[in-house]
């Protein structure tokens, strides 16, 4: 039901057309559809400096429990610095599909 990204490495669904984490495109079947793939659950958020004239370092960590409170992935997706009036926008959506061959 998973396999490897030939572009970027990553693990994905099977059934994906398109790569969620490069883009790239994986199969040019021109039988098959659209992606059955529906985005179900999505969070965005803006974050910027706190105080003026001071660099703040952050951490956006994603982590993923399941039905028994145990972690089965945690991620480390990006750090860095912000200053003055930069900002980062985060984005985590949750996709799923049938489970089809
Ligand atoms: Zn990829």
């Amino acid at each position: 039901m998973t396999r490897t990204c030939p572009h970027c490495k990553a693990t994905i669904l099977a059934s994906a057309l398109v790569c969620p984490g490069c883009r790239g495109h994986l199969r040019f079947d021109k039988t098959a559809g659209p992606p059955a793939t529906t985005a179900t659950w999505q969070i965005e958020g803006t974050f910027a400096a706190e105080r003026p004239g001071e660099a703040m370092e952050y951490c956006i960590l994603v982590s993923v429990r399941n039905e028994r409170n145990e972690e089965i992935a945690r991620h480390v997706v990006n750090v860095g610095s912000l200053e003055g009036a930069e900002r980062r926008t985060f984005n985590l959506s949750i996709e799923t599909s049938d489970n089809k061959k």
